[in-house]
């Protein structure tokens, strides 16, 4: 059989914040280099991939194959409290072993297998089949540097950090707040602990780490996983900044409704608020946020979800399209704000809609896929984190960057008071710091439309060599 093009075989976990980039990933090793591309899912996330894949532009169906594997019953493993992290990574686990007999099956064997964060324990099944293996990072550079650095950790420098909160300072890279960095860390008994901290020695068992992100956008960060004298020596490994990767716009999508009333509005005038595809607010904060935001008198797209009491992301594994209105916001909240807002509850088109140019600024929960997409439409930012990398990637985009404001006062400690959100909405739609923030986010866009070409090149090279190789087989 004549051998063409590398085959690789992706594998996402659940959540849009994984299947979203995973397909870009995808998508881009297709297009510009040539391969063919088998992408696993969960069987759950087949249909919300297939169609995030259909739509997005530029998608070559012939190139790429979705397949959905069993969704695994994890009931006996994890209760309702349990962390959603967690909650995935007892899913991956459990698939692992459909995939190595899915692989298995392939003739001829693929080239490589790229599988994403918390699928990382798939990453021996690529060296059973002498596949060139890759950790796909779908976040920052610093939540790399973090997770990698902090289990190298002496013991009682460990401690240190927790009972005194002393700043990780990571070899290279700025000082990181220990309070920014990831709830696993403050309590080493906790199952949360236990099972997501090792999960960061595994990156370096890959051949190569593919992160999403970019020069201009981590310099310091991605300089110092790279150098070997740094922490390219936990790193080991290669470390491909590969970003910024991010779903485009569909031109095609041009005719939804939320994207017919963009259209009536004033350039840059309106602000979008999401919490990402699974955050929400408690009961007593989406009462503050809506009543801040009706304060503020501004343009706005809020999606919304219904308040959770407890865990910010139960629904963080299931895309929900809901189109009645939403009875959880204060009462008359809809119809008091109609003539400058909408309210369009548990999804959007989010990419179409930060790319609109009635679209002047982003409330996120700073989920790194939103960040990216909000910097490559030139968008400033209200940073509103909620959980995991969310609360480092806020202090990048607002101390580093400046590209995003901040609560003084810290989302996931209390409730922000109305009064608090009219200032942030305001500070970034009216005042000239976010007209300042404008400006800068709008000159990072321009870096960013530059980069990751050659990085990603690099790990095409690889599967290329190791086909011509004959190690491995070819589509
Ligand atoms: N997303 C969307 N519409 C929504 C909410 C989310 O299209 O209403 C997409 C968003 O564009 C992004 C992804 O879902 O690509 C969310 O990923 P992110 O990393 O920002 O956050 P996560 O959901 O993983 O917390």
């Amino acid at each position: 059989m004549e051998i063409t093009k590398p085959h690789a075989v992706m594998l996402a976990s659940p959540g849009m914040g994984h299947v979203i980039p995973v397909i870009e990933l995808g998508k881009r090793l297709a297009g510009s280099h040539g391969f063919r591309i088998t992408i696993f899912v969960l069987e759950a996330d087949a249909a919300s991939a297939q169609s995030q894949f259909l739509s997005s532009p530029g998608s070559d169906a012939s190139l790429i194959d979705i397949i959905g594997l069993p969704s695994p019953d994890i009931s006996g493993l994890v209760d309702s409290s349990t962390f959603i992290a967690v909650k995935i990574l007892f899913m991956m686990r459990e698939t692992v072993s459909t995939l190595r007999s899915k692989i298995a099956a392939m003739q001829p064997k693929p080239t490589a297998l790229i599988v994403d964060l918390l699928g990382l324990d798939a990453i021996p099944i690529g060296k059973e089949f002498n596949m060139l293996t890759y950790a796909f990072i779908p976040s920052s550079a610093r939540f790399l540097a973090v997770s990698m650095y902090f289990p190298t950790l002496d013991k009682d420098v460990e401690e240190e950090h927790i009972v005194n909160k002393k700043p990780l300072a990571i070899p290279g890279c700025e000082p990181v707040r220990f309070e920014d960095t990831l709830e696993s860390y403050l309590d080493p008994t906790d199952q949360i602990y236990q099972e997501l901290v090792p999960l960061s020695s595994l990156p370096p068992t890959a051949d190569g780490i593919i992160v999403n992100s970019w020069d201009d956008m981590e310099s310091k960060t991605l300089k110092s996983l790279q150098d070997p004298n740094l922490l390219g020596k936990i790193a080991r490994v290669p470390v491909y900044p590969i970003g910024p990767l991010c779903r485009p716009a569909d031109p095609s999508s041009a005719n939804h409704p939320v994207l017919d009333w963009l259209n009536e509005q004033q350039d840059e005038s309106v602000l979008y608020i999401s919490f990402g595809s699974g955050g929400s607010l408690s009961s007593k904060q989406l009462t503050e946020f809506a009543w801040g935001l009706e304060l503020s008198q501004q343009r706005f797209v809020w999606v919304v979800r219904p308040p959770v009491d407890g865990s910010a992301s139960s629904e963080y594994l299931s895309v929900q399209r809901g189109d009645c209105t939403p009875d959880y916001l204060p009462e008359e909240f809809v119809s008091r704000t109609q003539e400058r807002g909408l309210v369009v509850p548990s999804w959007a088109p989010q990419a179409e809609i930060l790319a609109h140019k009635a679209v002047g600024g982003f409330l996120t929960h700073c989920g790194w896929n939103s960040i990216l997409e909000s910097v490559v439409s030139g968008v400033p930012m209200i940073a509103w984190p909620l959980f995991g990398d969310q609360k480092m990637n806020a202090t990048l985009l607002n101390e580093e960057l400046g590209i995003a404001v901040r609560s003084k006062e810290l989302p996931w400690e209390g409730v922000i008071p109305r009064s608090e959100v009219e200032v942030l909405v305001r500070r970034i739609m009216v005042e000239e710091e976010g007209c300042e923030m404008r400006k800068k986010v709008k000159k990072l866009r321009y870096t960013a439309e530059k980069s990751g070409h050659g990085s990603l090149s690099k790990v095409a090279e690889e599967c290329e060599f190791l086909l011509d190789q004959g190690t491995a087989s070819g589509a």
